[in-house]
């Protein structure tokens, strides 16, 4: 039997994941200190310590080592606002890619930017094909 993907599920754990993530959260990768000026590896102790993802207090950690001074979450407005710019870059990537010539031997040109109207420059990899574009005015850019 075929598994069965709920969306639904997997949408409202991602969002109940956002709504928990501290807007100064950087990465596990990024150096200290976060954007609010907390240094956690000082805190929190070395990342390559067995376990410290979880004991981080900036997501949803079931056991934080400290209670974090700077921890601001987004509310769900700001939330929505941030998903509805992301659909709207992703719509504009989308636009400019079906803008761009399917014939792969024009290798560069320009299209009309599908939120201000100025010119998207664009280019194509003679090795690999990707293209690589940008609005003049900064609306779209993407490595594809
Ligand atoms: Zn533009």
């Amino acid at each position: 039997m075929p598994e069965t993907v709920d969306r639904d599920a997997i949408r409202a754990a991602a969002r109940a994941q956002r709504l928990a993530t501290c807007k100064h959260w950087r990465g596990a990768l990024a150096q200290p200190p976060c954007g609010a000026g907390v240094d956690l590896v000082e805190r929190v102790g070395p990342r390559r310590m067995v376990g410290w993802a979880l004991r981080i207090p900036c997501c949803t950690a079931p056991d934080p080592a400290f209670l974090c001074e700077g921890k601001d979450a987004p509310t769900a407005e700001e939330d929505e606002a941030s998903e509805c710019d992301m659909h709207e870059s992703f719509g504009c990537v989308l636009a400019v890619m079906a803008a761009i010539p399917a014939d792969k031997t024009i290798t560069h040109g320009e299209v009309p930017c599908p939120k201000c109207a100025g010119p998207v420059c664009w280019e194509r990899s003679p090795v690999n094909g990707h293209v690589r574009a940008a609005c003049a005015a900064g609306c779209v850019s993407f490595i594809q």
